[in-house]
């Protein structure tokens, strides 16, 4: 059994984690961690009978006293940083689903792996077709070189652009190999144009209804190509972050993307 811990297990993506792991028979959920909800059991939180699993809002506590295998965060970009240096001094194994993990914060995790056992598995998106979006985009890119990002979000999510839209625009100006530059336009309403990225222009949506949607648009002569993915249900992270957490153990390091656990 591979004993895990969810970090923001109230949240949205967090409820669908405890669920997810509570009905795999090689996982054991064995502790809930969120500022929300705190002293409750997570039963209760999710609808169910008592677990007797009480939510703490301490990670470094919980990791400490419960030692799991694994802890899974989907929590909030200015909390992630910190339960990974929390899981990582502890040398705990960690899979994480929260965005807003910059660059420049991925040189901060390798620079601690250094003096630690942990392995740590980030996706910014555990979706299959969202992975498949990315690849075909990195397909299409040798062969268009403009190209626009939509990304498309529920009205809670607190960051703009979404992970996703970031590594796809990077995945995209790498496979490209020349400098892209996005088509200039004066903007009459500022921000009418997105945000530019590695010259690829992204536009963030945020409304209730969505999940999590984006559209990669190529455009050429005479013709545009869209790549389109829908999470319509937060189900469709769940196959990816299982995937991960059975996983996260046989890579050292860090690893970074679901593309590295499938074969595409
Ligand atoms: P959410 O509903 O707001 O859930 C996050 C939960 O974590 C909330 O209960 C939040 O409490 C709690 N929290 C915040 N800081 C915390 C801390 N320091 N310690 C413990 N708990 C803390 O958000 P969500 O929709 O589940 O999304 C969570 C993250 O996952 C976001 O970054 C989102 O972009 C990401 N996400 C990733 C994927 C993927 O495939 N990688 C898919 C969907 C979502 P408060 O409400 O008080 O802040």
């Amino acid at each position: 059994m591979i004993r895990v811990v969810v970090s923001g297990a109230a949240g949205r993506m967090g409820q669908t984690v405890c669920r997810t792991v509570l009905d795999d028979p090689e996982l054991a959920l064995v502790g809930a961690v969120d500022i929300v909800s705190a002293g409750k059991d997570i039963g209760e939180v999710l609808g169910m009978d008592n677990l007797e699993i009480l939510v703490s809002d301490n990670l470094a506590q919980a990791v400490d006293e419960i030692s799991p295998d694994v802890v899974v965060d989907f929590t909030h970009p200015s909390a992630v940083m910190d339960n990974i240096g929390s899981c990582l001094s502890s040398n705990t194994n960690m899979v994480v689903g929260t965005t807003g993990i910059t660059e420049q914060n991925l040189e901060e995790i390798k620079s601690l792996l250094k003096t630690s056992d942990s392995h740590i598995f980030i996706a910014p998106n555990f979706a299959i077709g969202a992975v498949l979006m990315m690849k075909f985009s990195e397909i299409a890119a040798r062969h268009f070189k403009s190209v626009e990002i939509i990304e498309l979000h529920h009205d809670k999510k607190a960051d703009a652009p979404s992970g996703t839209a970031l590594k796809t625009a990077e995945i995209i100006a790498e496979s490209a190999g020349i400098p892209l530059k996005s088509a200039d336009s004066k903007e009459a309403v500022k921000g009418a144009r997105g945000g530019d990225f590695k010259g690829i222009r992204v536009h963030s949506v945020r409304l209730p209804g969505f999940v999590a949607h984006q559209e990669v648009i190529f455009g050429g002569l005479g013709q545009t190509l869209t790549i389109r993915h829908d999470s319509i249900d937060r189900s469709s992270f769940m196959p990816g972050v299982l995937v991960a957490i059975k996983n996260v153990g046989k890579a050292k390091g860090l690893t970074y993307g679901l593309d590295k656990l499938l074969e595409l």
